[in-house]
């Protein structure tokens, strides 16, 4: 059985008839949901399905209202899509060019020719209006540097000098080529189209994080291509009075530090002596590290001002990438309540079901410094006290992944955090992020409660994640069951 064949019959019948609670109401009509519900939609599946016939089926499935398409990226593996020539992404819209200003890239240069004469937007967004499903454009840093003209010049510059060419190195937010950029590509969209807002989001961070490789996949990262040293870093720290001197050698032995623990060479007073050490040696480690993070801050700021000076009604708001979820120091600097003011929206991703080995990839990396003291396990228990977490032991938590729990409870710290604004927030639910073999694997019950935990934990709504093209229907459906159960759809 095919997948559309699988998504007509088994998602509809099995699946429901397993999963939806007595009182449920039989699924006759897709009915409007009386919550936020987004998904993440690849425009791979768009065009391989056609337009109303993937609305029709996320409508039916769980009750979509808002679409979250990936309007632009330059990595294949986010549109979903194969044909025979080779991939070259970039915007899936029409570029027009009389929005972007002050910035070297030349507009027309980021039109993607993979799908000559497509315009997604004005595929989309229409065919979404009449169902009345918004469309926000859904921008994602890439991971990797873009064969674009001139792109390289808006990237990162390493520790080493040289420029960053690939995550967690990436575009700078203190050069004004890429934030003129950016502040061009959404009004762009949202003045030639009838979008509803941006979705931006930015899985980076500081100087600080990326040295210590504190995040999953991150012993992979060498401290010697930190970011960012490029010279509008240095304009800005110098205008600031920002020792720049100091920082590089506080980054350089940070960096002995860390490629001292990649060698099993323990440092004689351990590992969290000595990274206190190097901390208290170069304070500027830190100043550096804020320093960062303010360019990530300011630029959400621009970009919601810019999205609300062309119509104050569209919305503008942030993924917030799940190191989160497992790097205390890059939870710190997600300050929700100092977000609100220029945050419509969040959507924390709290992808329980992959959870469970990314938090086992992060403790491999920070093992090797500043958690180098600590079993592994210890280390795992630290983290559960310190992020609130009560989930498996570690010798079961790559099959188990996180619970609905970790859901709740993640959800309900960001409700907290946002106490008294107006800022709104939309977990981002997993559904079928690929694991590796033998590892977790999402589940309709799963699937439902997570969603459960999100409205559980003061949710207004959710973004069904990360990729529509990833999920399998009856997954979805599980969405579906549970906003059906609480009477939200
Ligand atoms: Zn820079």
């Amino acid at each position: 059985m095919d997948r559309r064949e699988f998504m007509k019959s088994a998602a509809l019948t099995s699946a429901a008839a397993a999963l939806a609670p007595a009182t449920a109401p039989a699924l006759a009509q897709p009915a409007a949901a009386k919550t936020f519900v987004g998904i993440q939609m690849d425009i791979g599946r768009i065009l391989s399905d056609g337009v109303d016939r993937v609305l029709d089926d996320i409508q039916r499935l769980a009750h979509v209202n808002a679409l979250f398409l990936y309007t632009i990226t330059y990595m294949e593996e986010r549109v979903h899509a194969r044909t025979t020539a080779p991939f070259r992404g970039g915007n899936f819209a029409t570029v027009h060019p009389q929005y972007y200003h002050d910035t070297l890239l030349k507009p027309e240069d980021t039109r993607s020719p993979y799908f000559p004469g497509l315009d997604i937007l004005a595929t989309v967004v229409p065919a979404a209006r009449k169902r009345g499903i918004k469309t926000f454009c859904w921008i994602i840093e890439d991971n990797t540097l873009p064969n674009v003209p001139n792109m390289d010049k808006l990237w990162e510059v390493g520790l080493d000098g040289h420029p960053a060419t690939r995550h967690p190195g990436g575009p700078c937010f203190n050069n004004p080529n890429y934030t003129n950029y950016l502040l061009g590509l959404v009004e762009d969209y949202c003045r030639s189209y009838q979008v509803d807002g941006i979705m931006f989001g930015s899985e980076r961070q500081g100087p600080l994080g990326y040295s210590l490789g504190a995040y999953h996949n991150g012993a992979r990262a060498d401290p010697a291509t930190t970011c960012c040293f490029c010279s509008f870093c240095e304009s800005k720290a110098r205008r600031i009075g920002i020792d720049i001197a100091r920082v590089r050698q506080g980054y350089l032995a940070l960096q002995k530090f860390v490629r001292a623990g990649r060698s099993n060479q323990r440092p004689i007073d351990g590992y969290y002596v000595a990274f206190w050490r190097v901390l208290l040696q170069y304070p500027e480690i830190l100043v550096w590290e804020r320093f960062w993070t303010t360019g990530q801050q300011d630029t959400y700021a621009a970009l919601h001002a810019k999205v609300k000076s062309i119509n104050p009604t569209l919305l503008a708001g942030w993924h917030i990438w799940q190191n989160a979820s497992w790097n205390p120091i890059y939870r710190a600097e997600q300050d929700f309540a100092a977000m609100a003011p220029f945050t419509d929206y969040v959507k924390p991703v709290v992808y329980n079901n992959c959870a469970g080995e990314r938090m086992i990839s992060y403790l491999d990396s920070v093992g090797q410094n500043f958690q180098g003291d600590l079993a592994k396990s210890q280390a795992l228990d630290f983290e559960y006290k310190v992020l609130g977490y009560n989930e498996a032991p570690l010798d079961k938590l790559a099959a188990a992944g996180f619970s609905a729990d970790y859901v709740y409870r993640e959800t309900k710290r960001t409700i907290d955090s946002l106490t008294g604004t107006r800022t709104q927030t939309y977990p981002g639910i997993d559904i079928d992020v690929p694991t590796a073999g033998g590892h977790s694997k999402c589940t309709p019950e799963g699937v439902r409660d997570a969603v459960l935990a999100a409205y559980k934990g003061g949710a207004q709504g959710v973004v069904l994640s990360r990729s529509y093209s990833e999920m399998k229907p009856e997954n979805l459906r599980g969405a579906g069951i549970a906003l059906e159960s609480l009477g939200l759809a």
